[in-house]
């Protein structure tokens, strides 16, 4: 028996099955130099294959939003411009130049600090990789030799790859390569397929027809188990699935505590396709679209016609309120086309609201497609970072701007659509009865407010044992600010990390907590949890811990 260890879970579950290897198709370039004459021919072929790129991806996008992004990709005319002027210049063949320029263009998103950018050239190189199979006359491996459970491990595993698994007899994967923020991964979560990406050494450890248990949970994988291992996966797998089972008896009936208090339960999303996945897992709404990844994504500040696009979408697929995050870049986030200047403190830097205040064109640009948008569906616009009323004002200003323009241009919009705010900086929780009067919600980002409220970076292994949002100073804001948002008559909610916590569940009831936002696959978990509690009993341990001085002593509460 040999263990293998993910570093990090992709998309949780327990499989016990045999292996089924991914064999690679060589889709290497082949051939080389091309003489003069036959350059005007091999720009066509790639024109060519382009189209017939193109034509499949107009098809899969239809049914998947990702192949949307892949489509933009292989359109784009970097990627056109960079193929074609190899074969001109330097007289490569179409293959040659291809893969020079989708690896020196996947080599720009992986050189980015953030995560989810990096994961972008994997994309990139997905689109290529369609490229090359029609270039070469190839078909990518489409897994229909699979005819009984397996659990597929692959070197990487693409969105294309993913889209043609046949979750009949695949039960979950391991791949080599690949990072948890990777679409593959995101995709896996979607459709809830235990998945485990880079694991170190699978490639070696496996053959076809190799047992495996997998604890996508925990990130474990034991390679040809003893019995004992095997039957307490086994066990482990069907208690996993009764409570799979239950949770999703559950997860469309509201989240409605034993005594009738009844909250709700939104997704937390950051494309059309994540909106798709949290309407699947039976959300009440979205209480967090994080815009930023549509900037981070293009190659351009988005258009206003781009933007209203994907909100227009987003709008018509959430069942109810849809709230878009105006741009919260800055920080971690960077953009691959605008140079940030250099900051000693990028957290406490130019980011978020600030950006936009400063950045008056582009902020009215999203505004105005937000607010086109407000007239397919149900809208509601957040500002991220705010630390005053000033700050608050100014926003609104802006967006009473775009809405007095659209008037008169006689575009249509949700006159009335609300206008709130982040609670996500101490001094905004400080000012949150002031604030309160002038916003139309609250929505809590404890990944910030615990960070900035106990100056630890979110961000620092480190000091990470440090960052804790059961502190009792972030537990006594979070109170603080529902108080004073239910006071003024607004509704209060949380889409930081924090709303996701089974344990934490109880104290943002007890406190008054009206929305609990989160990544969707947590929402049944957390809507179970609030079934089984009672918001009288909630009350009594929210008003304990507010006069704990220990993070132990709110532990100790919570038992
Ligand atoms: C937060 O800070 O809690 C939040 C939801 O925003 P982000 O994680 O995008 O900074
Ligand atoms: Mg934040």
């Amino acid at each position: 028996m040999k263990r293998l260890y993910a570093p990090k879970t992709a998309s949780r579950g327990i499989v016990t099955g045999k292996v089924y290897v991914k064999q690679e198709v060589n889709l290497e370039p082949c051939g080389d130099k091309i003489p003069e004459e036959l350059v005007q021919a091999e720009v066509n072929r790639f024109l060519k294959t382009k189209e017939e790129v193109k034509a499949e991806l107009e098809v899969l996008a239809e049914k998947n939003e990702i192949f949307g992004a892949h489509l933009m990709m292989a359109d784009d005319f970097t990627l056109e411009e960079g193929v074609v002027s190899k074969i001109r210049v330097e007289y490569l063949n179409a293959e040659l130049a291809l893969s020079q320029t989708v690896e020196e263009i996947a080599a720009i998103f992986d050189m980015m600090d953030d995560a989810y950018m990096k994961e972008r050239a994997a994309d990139v190189k997905d689109v290529g990789k369609r490229f090359m199979a029609n270039l070469k006359g190839v078909q990518a491996g489409d897994f229909s030799d699979i005819q009984e459970p397996v659990i597929l491990v692959a070197r990487d595993l693409f969105p294309s790859d993913t889209a043609r698994l046949n979750l009949e007899y695949i039960k979950g994967f391991i791949t080599q390569e690949g990072g948890v923020t990777s679409h593959v991964s995101i995709m896996a979560k979607g459709i809830g397929l235990p998945a485990l990406v880079g694991v170190e050494g699978i490639l070696e450890a496996v053959d076809n027809g190799t047992l495996l248990c997998m604890d996508a949970s925990t990130g474990e994988i034991f390679v040809e188990p003893d019995e004992e291992t095997l039957a307490e996966y086994r066990t482990k797998q069907q208690e996993y699935e009764s409570w799979q089972k239950m949770l999703e008896q559950v997860s469309q009936l509201p989240a409605e505590t034993t005594d009738g208090r009844r909250v709700s339960i939104c997704g937390n999303v950051g494309n059309v396709e994540d909106v798709q996945n949290a309407v699947n897992h039976h959300v009440d709404g979205i209480g967090l679209f994080r815009s930023e990844f549509l900037y981070m994504e293009s190659s351009h500040f988005p258009t206003e016609e781009e933007q209203f696009e994907v909100y227009r979408k987003a709008a018509e697929l959430c069942p109810e309120e849809l709230t878009i995050r105006t741009l919260d870049i800055g920080g971690d986030k960077e953009l691959p086309y605008y140079e940030f200047d250099e900051e000693e403190n990028p957290f406490l830097g130019w980011r978020a609201i600030r950006i936009s205040l400063d950045m008056k064109e582009m902020f009215k640009t999203q505004l105005r497609a937000i607010l086109r948008a407000s007239a397919f569906g149900t809208i509601r616009i957040m500002f991220p970072m705010i630390i005053s009323v000033e700050e608050l004002r100014g926003a609104k200003a802006v967006l009473e701007e775009c809405k007095a323009e659209l008037a008169a241009e006689g575009i249509d919009f949700d006159a009335g659509i609300q206008a709130g705010m982040m609670i996500e900086t101490p001094a905004s929780v400080l000012m949150a009865e002031e604030l309160a009067e002038e916003a139309d919600f609250f929505s809590i980002g404890t990944n910030d407010l615990t960070q900035y409220l106990l100056a630890v970076d979110r961000g620092n292994k480190r000091i990470s044992g440090m960052y804790n949002s059961f502190h009792p100073a972030v537990l006594r804001a979070i109170a603080k600010v529902i108080r004073a948002g239910h006071a003024a008559g607004i509704k209060v909610g949380m889409c930081g990390e924090f709303a996701s916590d089974a344990k934490a569940s109880v104290l943002l009831l007890g406190m008054g907590l009206d929305e609990f936002s989160m990544s969707s696959g947590e929402a049944s978990n957390i809507r179970y949890t609030i079934r089984n509690l009672s918001y009288a009993r909630a009350q009594e341990k929210a008003g304990k811990v507010q006069t704990c001085r220990t993070i132990e002593e709110v532990m100790g509460i919570l038992g």
